[in-house]
């Protein structure tokens, strides 16, 4: 069926994620969907499993976002009415509204302008005798120190929930995020590094926790023999299908040759960047990480005082060229829900600048070096046109 043509964009366009699914897996979901059983089965146990398996061993549930998974861990960390939960204002809003969810308070603290991460000594500034938990939150792949991070939450008593959406892949001084740390929880939404189409997993610490997390995961049920039946607490509608359970098996073995071409990619802004010369008019590049990020995505931080256009206008121009966009993400303390709740224009300056002026590139598997130079020109062409004199 032919796409209408405002949504079809020319044979060269370039979109900013794509996901690379084989003909294998495609192949694997027909077989699923021709199998009589669509919805959670063995597939979902299956990818529990492999996952499981790469987190050293760790118990892993399946959900059918990355979103509820961290709901559900404050709830199992008993997160709710009183406590308060801090977290980054530059996020998917996800990371926030899941506090809100639970009925507690998420209370921001200020980036890092470099990593764009949480700075950990604001959020140990942050600290009141009601925090209960840490939301730490890799941008881009790129981990929160875990060192600092873990240090922190022993000595202030802290559950921390590792909203690690888009970290599947990443590490941290060797060790795989996932296979260490409290919760960790990871997307499978279809821009992340490895996808379901829709979906996620929670990192958990034992049987016990796994357990609950079943429970808020369906209605609360917990089956016994053929048709035994108790509910005990008041969970959701979470489950992953093996429709989407079965995509994930199929993108698992992928998983280290995506990371490396995304970083063979990323050296390659890097160094295509510096060429064009793109440093000297003040465009911000991230951290050169090619150690522990997975490059779930390259941003750059366009320099606004330097400009004669906003970046609404920067990404209308590499549309027309051709090129796909994305902003990744506002700050969240600036969105209507999050200002009635006391936050405003000021709280988290880094935070701010990040927000207006962060660019989402194009970066995912498929691409090519020569993708890589065409954004790369057209980026600094249109930093050039619009340079402030
Ligand atoms: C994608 C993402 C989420 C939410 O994942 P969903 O699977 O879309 O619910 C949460 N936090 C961050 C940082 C993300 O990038």
């Amino acid at each position: 069926m032919p796409l209408p043509a405002s949504a079809a964009p020319s044979a060269h366009f370039l979109p900013f994620a794509r996901p690379t699914i084989d003909e294998e897996t495609i192949a694997g979901v027909a077989e699923v969907l021709r199998s009589g059983w669509i919805t959670s089965g063995p597939q979902v146990k299956a990818l529990e499993a492999k996952i499981s398996e790469y987190c050293g061993g760790r118990p892993v549930r399946a959900f059918n976002s990355g979103t509820c998974t961290m709901e559900i861990a404050l709830r199992i960390a008993g997160v709710g009415p009183g406590a308060e939960v801090i977290t980054t204002p530059l996020s998917w809003v996800a990371t926030s509204n899941v506090v809100l969810e639970v009925g507690a308070r998420p209370v921001f603290a200020d980036i890092d302008p470099v990593t764009r991460n949480l700075d950990l000594d604001r959020v140990e500034a942050a600290i009141t005798p009601a925090t209960r938990a840490l939301i730490p939150v890799d941008v881009t792949g790129l981990p929160v120190d875990r060192d600092r991070l873990y240090a922190l939450a022993t000595k202030h008593h802290l559950r921390v929930v590792e909203d690690a959406a888009q970290a599947f892949g990443s590490q941290w001084r060797g060790r795989r995020i996932g296979a260490f740390g409290d919760f960790v929880s990871f997307s499978f939404h279809a821009n992340k590094n490895i996808t379901t189409a829709e979906g996620g997993c929670l990192v958990l610490n034992d049987d016990r926790e796994a357990r609950l997390a079943e429970q808020y995961r369906l209605q609360g049920v917990v089956r016994s023999g053929f048709d035994g039946m108790e509910v005990e607490l008041v969970g959701g509608k979470f489950n992953l299908t093996d429709v989407a359970a079965r995509i994930g098996l199929g993108q698992l073995p992928h998983l280290e040759a995506f990371t490396a071409q995304r970083r063979a990619l990323a050296r390659a802004y890097f160094e295509l960047f510096a060429a064009a010369g793109a440093p000297d008019l003040g465009l911000r590049l991230p951290v050169p990480d090619f150690v522990n990020s997975n490059w779930h995505m390259f941003q750059v931080v366009l320099p606004e005082e330097r400009l004669t256009v906003r970046r609404t206008e920067v990404m209308a121009q590499m549309h027309a060229a051709g090129i796909g966009t994305g902003v990744h993400y506002p700050a969240i303390h600036l969105f209507a829900l999050y200002r009635r709740q006391g936050w405003k224009a000021g709280d988290f300056p880094h935070a701010e600048y990040a927000g207006r002026n962060l660019l989402t590139l194009p970066l995912f598997p498929a691409m090519t070096a020569a993708d890589v130079r065409r954004v790369v020109v057209t980026l600094t062409d249109i930093l050039l046109k619009h340079r402030k004199s």
